[in-house]
């Protein structure tokens, strides 16, 4: 009996093994060809100045409309785009696509939003994103004041000199560099002063426990503080509560993101977001 269902149990994992690999192997073929089929989209998620609910920036977030899978979220494509090396030729997509839209929005209004772009780790590693930043700000036309690359603190723990020198020339070329996630990462803080850091963005697992755990409330008064100092901006992610809003408000965050003012949306409705003028109003 035992023996029995030890054989049933093994032949369930492998059958179970073989239908990830295979869906993974699927995703794979079709994400290999999801650029020229024009696939991808980006979605556009506000970014709103904590003190007047202005709209002063956004994040892109790539979205995949696949036609066999349906929508893939990138927390299951972007791992496998990383693993292929497909993240290249994506990342840079994702990078003109921004730029193009930030200018025009200049074209229609006085002060248009900036806008953020999320970079893996592995352009860094391995392209030469200084010259990907530059030839896409001098094709587009972007100011470069107006675009931030959003990177990960798995990129600034290994402490490459190859690394450490793309970030500055970046950062030379006068875009902004924001710490995605900052607080789950590493603990080593040291890093923070090497690299020309200009944002951290608070991860959202604090900010959901922030009015109601002590600890949580704790972690995001010490990176206020710890930004303050080191002259860098804040950014709150995952603001779904006018009571967690108050609270970052109260500490004297600099930015809000999250599903209280929106969640990202397509560009049409991003558009109309820029054409209004005044604070965003929340959400519903
Ligand atoms: P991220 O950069 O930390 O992006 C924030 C994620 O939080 C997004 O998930 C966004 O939809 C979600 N979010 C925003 N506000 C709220 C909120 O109030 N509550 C909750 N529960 N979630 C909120 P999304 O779009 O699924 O993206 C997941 C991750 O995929 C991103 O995390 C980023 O690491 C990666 N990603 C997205 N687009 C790109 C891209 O163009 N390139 C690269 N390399 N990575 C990307
Ligand atoms: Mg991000
Ligand atoms: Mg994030
Ligand atoms: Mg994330």
């Amino acid at each position: 009996q035992a023996k029995e269902n030890g054989r049933n149990l093994s032949q369930f994992f492998t059958t179970q093994m073989n239908d990830e690999a295979n869906e993974r192997r699927a995703l794979e073929t079709a994400l290999h060809q999801a650029l020229e089929r024009e696939e991808f989209v980006l979605h556009y998620q506000p970014i709103v100045d904590a003190r007047t609910s202005e709209l002063v920036s956004c994040e892109t977030l790539l979205r995949w409309h696949q036609p066999e899978h349906g929508n893939v979220y990138p927390d299951k494509f972007i791992p496998l785009a990383e693993d292929t090396g497909l993240i290249l030729p994506i990342g840079a997509w994702v990078l003109e696509k921004a730029c193009f839209e930030a200018v025009n929005w200049a074209k229609k209004i006085k002060n248009p939003p900036n806008i953020s772009v999320n970079m893996s780790s592995r352009q860094f590693q391995r392209t030469d994103v200084v010259a990907l930043v530059r030839d896409t700000l001098q094709k587009t036309g972007l100011d470069p004041q107006r675009l931030t690359l959003e990177i990960t603190e798995s990129l600034l723990i290994v402490d490459d000199k190859k690394i450490v020198q793309q970030l500055h020339d970046v950062r030379k070329l006068g875009v902004g560099l924001s710490i995605d996630d900052f607080g789950t990462g590493y603990s080593s803080l040291s890093y923070l002063r090497r690299f020309p850091i200009t944002t951290l963005k608070i991860d959202r697992a604090f900010i959901l426990d922030l009015t109601t755990d002590e600890e949580a409330a704790a972690v995001v008064s010490a990176i206020l503080s710890m930004a303050n100092s080191l002259h860098m901006k804040v950014v709150a992610e995952g603001v779904e509560e006018l009571e967690q809003l108050n609270a970052l408000r109260e500490g004297g965050c600099d930015y809000i993101q999250g599903y209280y003012y929106s969640p990202p949306v397509p560009i049409e409705a991003f558009r109309l977001m820029v054409q209004k003028e005044g604070p965003l109003e929340p959400d519903e």
